[in-house]
């Protein structure tokens, strides 16, 4: 499925300087009718761009390829990103339960959410970008914000990824790889996984299995840590260096068995805005609940 409209590289640069300075003037009935306007005009104007979309290959026959790891200039620092974690975008089933509701909002409202934060001048940047700021000091765009979205829900791909394009955003997807090995309906596929990758976005590992990382043996935890970034590996071409703890629980083994994985930064549902030089393994987000409105992110966007 393509979505109505995507913004390459320079597309996204020319909508953010029309755009951006224009916001205060434009009614918010006109606002989503000018935006598509004006990206259908920047994206025709644009240079054609391979942005993967329908002809990403499913899995790459390319080698793996890697970053560069990021090295440290020795100065300590303290940087403050808010980190959003997001589970299901889609309309709530008729049966869901507390828990379902709890991690649920729905797409109208995540549109809303992505209006705010492009309206406001919010930049969507990639945890990497964060670990190399904060070991390099490299500057960060203003109001600097990561989306992540964590278990690899199917509406990951058939409602985010579209709006995120649309947008020219990118997110960082935590895949829980077994689901996708199984063809699991209610998951994204390997299929979908490349597609994404392709576009830009960072998919990267969140075990296995989705099973606590506390209390395990070390054969378990490389199996379900481990086996899920080769899986990412294999099936995008690309060598993932974050990670994502299932539920967020890890301990010192955990930890432990982490330092010896290519991870250079892994996430976890503990609250925080805050980001430090060594918090590498253990970085704190911000949970989007059952939903929660565009005021009530813009108030915990603001808050510490
Ligand atoms: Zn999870």
């Amino acid at each position: 499925m393509e979505p109505p409209l995507t913004l390459d590289e320079p597309g996204r640069m020319l909508m953010g300087m029309i755009v951006r300075p224009l916001r205060v003037y434009v009614s918010p009935v006109f606002r989503r009718i000018g935006l598509m306007l004006l990206a259908a005009v920047v994206t025709l104007a644009s240079p054609a761009l391979p942005a993967g979309g329908q002809d990403a290959p499913a899995t790459p026959e390319v080698a793996v390829t890697d970053r560069v790891a990021p090295v440290w200039d020795g100065t300590y620092r303290r940087i403050r990103v808010p980190i959003l974690m997001y589970h299901y975008v889609s309309p709530l089933p008729e049966n869901a339960d507390e828990y379902r509701r709890e991690l649920t909002i729905s797409p109208d409202t995540f549109r809303a959410h992505l209006e705010y934060l492009f309206f406001e001048g919010f930049t969507p940047i990639s945890l990497y970008d964060l670990d190399e700021a904060l070991l390099t000091g490299r500057e960060l765009p203003a109001k600097p914000v990561v989306l992540t979205f964590d278990d690899g829900y199917i509406d990951h791909y058939t409602h985010v990824f579209p709006l995120l394009k649309q947008y020219g955003f990118t997110g960082t997807f935590f895949i829980i790889t077994g689901r996708v090995d199984a063809r699991d309906p209610n998951y994204v596929s390997w299929e979908q996984v490349g597609e994404m990758a392709a576009a830009g976005m960072d998919m990267e590992p969140h075990t296995k299995n989705h099973v606590s990382l506390q209390g395990r043996d070390y054969d378990f935890l490389v199996y379900e840590m481990l086996g899920s970034i080769e899986s990412i590996k294999a099936h995008t071409g690309r060598q993932p260096h974050l990670f994502s703890y299932p539920v967020g629980q890890y301990d010192a083994d955990t930890l432990a068995v982490a330092r010896t994985l290519p991870i250079w930064r892994a996430v976890t549902t503990a609250n925080g805005r805050y980001h430090t030089t060594d918090n590498r393994l253990e970085m704190p987000r911000v949970r989007i609940t059952g939903g929660m409105s565009a005021p009530a992110l813009a108030s915990v966007l603001r808050g510490d």
